[in-house]
């Protein structure tokens, strides 16, 4: 059991000496290990592309204090979008 701890250290320590490794590694040399690298990149580039994704959901603004908010979290009143119910109480007891 103690051995098998003492491999996964040393499993450990070797990907994080392999990582920085890499990272100091000039562009030329990296490609010489394309085959793992470029997974590894397609991994990177999904992981960069779906914060992005999440961002384009469509704005709504207000139809009480015209504050621009993302659409599932609108409160709708008729024809109407509000940033909260307290706003569509509001603007229908007000109308
Ligand atoms: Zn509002």
């Amino acid at each position: 059991m103690k051995l098998f701890l003492w491999l996964c250290l040393a499993v450990l320590v070797y990907l994080a000496l392999r990582k920085s490794f890499r990272a100091n590694m000039p562009p030329s040399n990296r490609n010489q290990d394309s085959a793992n690298t470029s997974q590894e990149d397609w991994r990177e580039d999904q992981f960069v592309q779906n914060p992005s994704a999440k961002q384009v959901e469509s704005m709504l603004s207000c139809a009480h204090c015209q504050v621009y908010f993302p659409a599932s979290e609108s409160v709708q009143r008729g024809n109407l979008h509000y940033c909260c119910a307290e706003h569509a109480d509001i603007a229908s007891k007000t109308s």
